[in-house]
């Protein structure tokens, strides 16, 4: 018998044995293809050697020393960095243990930073519609994911929710060509809803992940948001959890519209799976606000800064500064998207591939030609992920909203050093899945 609490006590797991590449290999030896990097996580690929040896290396000096006393080199080193790549402006690093501390932490700082400024009637937190923000209770409060709300909701603070970009079931019935970013629009009027003077900020994933598989916005749509948030004085946080270091084909996504965020969330990518670590990035505005004041920003985790975590994100951004992943990301994804698109783009129950880089989703239908969803019993894509993995290849497959009326997806992004022949077989692998799912 099992002492493990399973994630999901009615699933059989198959015990993995090590990595390699974009390979895992179970105890009995069977290998997978990693396609989706575990959870958007493994960017650079499993026991990749450089990283391997600097997290000995930081071992070797130093494994612990409390935040509160220290600050060790490869945060310092491991700030700098990500304030080289980041959006301008973005010059501070808060280091926390993941995505859902990140968000939380930036929350945090939202509210502090409008208390330091004479206005602590700001404290809502508007969020979108089907949006993923991290499970600890703050973070699910702002997101949009119903089925993970809903025995919590009692709980949850209750915020409003504007409409998500949903370009393929534009909840505006827009198509692109009529296309005026009214989803861009709807923050204004939930802002002008609760009142400007009580919001505090405004939170989305630059290509929403985990509950939508890789919606992409409309052109125009972060400008607008940004136009909008600045007109009322309301912060912007954009969640880079998955997005960021370089999973878009961008080091981060708002680099593609030259957007900056108030406070930025980064996770998964940032040590790529070789330890846990999360980041809150802070506009040097912000910071300025709290700087030398003591009591200002009442927050902190115990394994912050944690030195193994960041020796291994400094070593992950040098590998992909060095092999130019960043680059490799953007170019294997576009070719993965082509050939998702000529293997599976005329699958019945395939209704679109989208995303940026190697962040791919595939949403499922069943009817193509009125894009009907299937009922959320069929959970198409969980067949398609569970006929993946038996042959070989892992998948994440992301279910959208309780009713399930918007469709159901899979999320493809393997590591970004995954080859064009290794593509191939992923593809091949994902149409034969789909047929499987289909009988
Ligand atoms: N934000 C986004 C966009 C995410 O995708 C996730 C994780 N899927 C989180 C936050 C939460 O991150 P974590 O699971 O590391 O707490």
């Amino acid at each position: 018998m099992s002492h493990v609490f399973y994630r999901n006590p009615y699933k059989k797991y198959p015990v993995v044995a090590r990595g390699k590449g974009v390979y895992l290999y179970d105890r009995q030896g069977k290998r997978y293809l990693d396609g989706c990097g575990g959870a958007v996580v493994s960017a650079i690929g499993h026991h990749v050697p450089e990283v391997v040896e600097a997290i000995k290396a930081q071992l070797d000096s130093v494994e612990f020393a409390h935040t509160s006393q220290f600050t060790n080199d490869p945060q310092e080193e491991l700030a700098e960095l990500l304030a080289e790549r980041a959006p301008g402006g973005l010059d501070f690093t808060y280091f926390v243990s993941g995505g859902s501390e990140a968000v939380e932490s930036a929350l945090k700082m939202a509210r502090a930073y409008w208390v330091q400024m004479g206005r602590p009637e700001k404290w809502m937190v508007i969020g979108r519609e089907q949006s993923y923000h991290g499970n600890t209770l703050g973070a699910l409060a702002v997101g949009g994911n119903l089925w993970r709300r809903a025995i919590y909701e009692p709980m949850l603070y209750p915020r409003p929710r504007v409409a998500p970009c949903y370009c393929y079931r534009c909840p505006f019935g827009r198509h692109p060509e009529s296309c005026s970013l009214e989803c861009a629009d709807d923050l204004e009027r939930a802002i002008q809803e609760v009142g400007p003077e009580k919001v505090s900020a405004f939170i989305a994933e630059p290509i929403v992940g985990a509950t939508a598989g890789a919606l992409t916005p409309p052109a125009g749509y972060f400008q607008r948001i940004r136009e909008i948030c600045d007109r009322h004085d309301v912060l912007f946080i954009a969640d880079e959890v998955m997005t960021g270091l370089g999973r878009t084909g961008a080091w981060f996504a708002m680099k593609h519209w030259g957007v900056v965020p108030d406070l930025m969330c980064l996770a998964k990518g940032l040590a790529a799976g070789y330890v846990p670590v999360g980041a809150t990035m802070v506009h040097h505005r912000i910071n300025d606000t709290f700087h030398n004041r003591r009591n200002v920003f009442q927050h902190g985790h115990t394994y912050m800064g944690h030195p193994l975590a960041a020796a291994a994100g400094v070593a992950v951004i040098r590998y992909m500064s060095e092999h130019k992943l960043v680059d490799r990301s953007r170019k294997l994804g576009k070719y993965l998207r082509e050939q998702l698109q000529a293997a599976c783009g005329d699958h019945p129950h395939v209704g679109e591939i989208r995303g940026r880089g190697l962040f791919v989703g595939m949403e499922f239908v069943k009817d193509r030609e009125s894009r009907t969803p299937f009922e959320p019993e069929t959970g198409f894509h969980n067949l398609v992920g569970d006929a993946a993995f038996e042959l070989g290849l892992i998948l994440y497959p992301t279910g959208g909203t309780i009713d399930g009326r918007r469709g159901d997806h899979v999320l493809i992004a393997p590591p970004f050093i995954i080859t064009r022949s290794q593509i191939d077989r992923l593809v091949e692998i994902l149409g034969r899945a789909l047929e499987r799912a289909t009988k």
